[in-house]
């Protein structure tokens, strides 16, 4: 399960943020996640709740936000818009699509107390 690493990675980079803000305690952390970015959003909410345990996240509200995917049709030679990885061009029907975003995910904001 490849949520469990993600979930340590966000909260190292929310308990170092909370650090520099004073070292409150974190509310809440707002969280995107590209569409193609095969991350499982209920997946990665128990890994977080797990990782966070003691330390200055724990316990905060994870507000997950799902970006649409895209990606550069080659035959096309244009942007097209993707629903999941691996999909064919909604245009030529090819899979010669190379994905162009929603391919990460990020840590939008956080909260701290
Ligand atoms: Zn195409």
């Amino acid at each position: 399960m490849h949520e469990m690493s993600l979930a340590e990675g966000v909260v190292k980079i929310v308990e170092e943020t909370a650090a520099s803000a004073g070292g409150g305690r974190v509310t809440a952390v707002w969280l995107d996640i590209g569409a193609l970015s095969a991350v499982e959003p209920e997946a990665l909410r128990f890994c977080f709740d797990a990782v966070a345990r003691d330390t200055l996240a724990q316990g905060a509200r994870l507000e997950i936000a799902v970006t649409a995917g895209a990606g550069w049709c080659l035959p096309c030679g244009r942007t097209v818009v993707l629903g999941a990885l691996y999909d064919p061009c909604p245009w030529c029907g090819r899979h010669q699509v190379q994905p162009t975003a929603g391919t990460e995910m990020r840590v939008i904001e956080i909260e701290v107390e």
